[in-house]
């Protein structure tokens, strides 16, 4: 009842906000930018059998499924809007080997040391492997891996830099822990007080990269339907009927790569799974292409950059000088005026040499969603045998996604024997979940006074 509810309001606001509309394309920066979409069309009446059905067409759902069609299973994708349509195409791009509060020694304590530290390697070398895709299939996204960023705010906040240095320096990455010159030479601002970097990192047009995952996706043999969103999912004997308003998919095993999306613009695929995690609201923002000058004094080494607040301050610039920011609000109402006034002040005050603007103008604002966890942990979901899934990026997840993608394909494939690789659980739905919106609007309070204290 509260989902038909849920899904009927989703309905109303998507009349009048198109970035909540499965049927038109969110106006970022994206879709203006990235390269047209593989054909695609919605799954045609019938019965269609697979090894993998894959229901999402995001980073998760498409890397999965690439590597799946790349081990000679086959494959069919359904996704509800278009490709990338989630948070994977309308995200800021940000190609970031870590997670937001997850570190390594966080995700051992959590998972245990097998599991905790399967889960810091392959979150440790993500961004090699979202950028060594990109090369291996030729993906035309505005790739750059000139490294990430995390300066510090705060002399404080220095302790938890030099934390997460250590703790990635441990493990081999190639990370390197900065003063303040040394940051205000990578940002051009001295702003920040010190910080940390991994050069493996760095930025894409996320859309782009989307569409390309899928073109090559499609090109190693899997069938990507858009339109097509999966209503529900039916033991069948050994197998899985996965519904959709047209026709269905009987599959040996499901990946569920519904994420934050789940149970908005479609029903869930698996019932109560939209309360194990919750959509926060993120918002994005570009601004018309910069000066030179100012674009070769911001970022000049072309960095990515996310900082230590609670309340991030974020930025890359992409190809044409547009620095690509965006922020959290506390509530939703008159969004994009509240946003361009937001985001000016602080981009000034995170760069001065913007003021020798009259203004900042904005060429985009969007917003999208991402799924939050009361404890910022990722989770793996067994949901039935063969069906499994995961969320929680926390805000952090275009690395981790298209990492995580092939390793959930295999745990579907192959068996127990490799899903053992990943700490899979069931569900659980999040106590007083009909409260969680008031919980991040709290959460959102809570962080930007902590922001300017500790
Ligand atoms: C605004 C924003 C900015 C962000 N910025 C960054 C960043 O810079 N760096 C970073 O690391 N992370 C960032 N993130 C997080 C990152 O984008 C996500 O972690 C990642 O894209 C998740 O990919 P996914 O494939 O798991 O999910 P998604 O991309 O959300 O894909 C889920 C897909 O499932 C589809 N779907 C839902 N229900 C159904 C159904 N029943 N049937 C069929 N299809 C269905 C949806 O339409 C959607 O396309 C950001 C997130 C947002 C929202």
């Amino acid at each position: 009842m509260s989902l038909t509810i849920q899904i009927q309001d989703y309905a109303y606001h998507a009349m009048t906000d198109p970035n909540l509309d499965p049927n038109r394309t969110p106006p970022s920066l994206w879709a203006a930018t990235a390269p047209a979409a593989p054909s695609t069309s919605p799954l045609p009446a019938g019965e269609h059998s697979a090894d993998l059905a894959v229901i999402g067409a995001g980073f998760t759902g498409l890397t999965a499924a690439l590597h799946a069609a790349e081990r000679g299973a086959k494959v069919v994708v359904l996704e509800a809007s278009e490709v990338g349509w989630g948070a994977s195409g309308r995200n800021n791009g940000q190609v970031i080997p870590s997670l937001t509060r997850a570190d390594p020694d966080v995700l051992v304590q959590a998972f245990g040391a097998e599991h905790g530290e399967t889960l810091a390697v392959v979150l440790g070398n993500s961004a090699n492997t979202l950028f060594d895709l990109v090369r291996k299939h030729g993906i035309a996204c505005q790739a750059v891996q000139n490294g990430w960023v995390q300066p510090a705010h705060r002399e404080s906040r220095l302790a938890l830099s030099r934390s997460r240095f250590e703790q990635w320096k441990r493990r081999g990455a190639p990370v390197q822990l900065l003063d303040r010159d040394e940051v205000a030479a990578i940002t051009g601002s001295p702003y920040w007080c010190g910080g940390w970097t991994n050069p493996t990192g760095g930025h894409i047009d996320p859309l782009a990269f989307a569409r390309g995952l899928a073109r090559a996706a499609i090109s190693a043999g899997a069938a990507v339907h858009t339109h097509s969103p999966a209503t529900g999912l039916q033991r069948v004997g050994e197998r899985w009927r996965v519904a959709t308003p047209t026709g269905s998919v009987i599959a040996r095993r499901v990946l569920v790569a519904t994420h934050g999306y789940t149970g908005t613009v479609a029903p869930s695929p698996w019932p109560g799974l939209a309360r194990a995690m919750v959509a926060v609201r993120s918002y994005q923002l570009a601004t018309e292409p910069l000066t030179p000058e100012l674009r070769a004094s911001i970022l000049p080494r072309n960095h990515a950059l996310s900082d230590t607040q609670g309340d991030l301050h974020f930025c890359h610039l992409d190809g044409e000088g547009r620095l690509v920011s965006g922020g959290a609000l506390v509530f939703h109402a008159d969004f994009e005026r509240r946003l361009r006034e937001r985001i000016s002040l602080r981009l000034v005050k995170m760069f001065p040499q913007l003021q020798s603007l009259a203004e900042i103008r904005f060429e985009y604002v969007w917003h999208g969603v991402f799924a939050a966890t009361p404890d910022k942990l990722p989770r793996f979901w067994r949901l039935g045998d063969g069906v499994l899934g995961w969320g929680g990026c926390n805000g952090r997840g275009v690395a981790f996604a298209v990492a995580l993608g092939p390793l959930l394909a295999d745990a579907a494939l192959d068996g127990e024997a490799a899903a053992r690789k990943l700490p899979f659980e069931a569900p659980r739905a999040i106590p007083g979940h009909v409260f969680a919106q008031l919980g991040v609007a709290a959460g959102k309070l809570y962080y930007r006074w902590l922001d300017g204290r500790d």
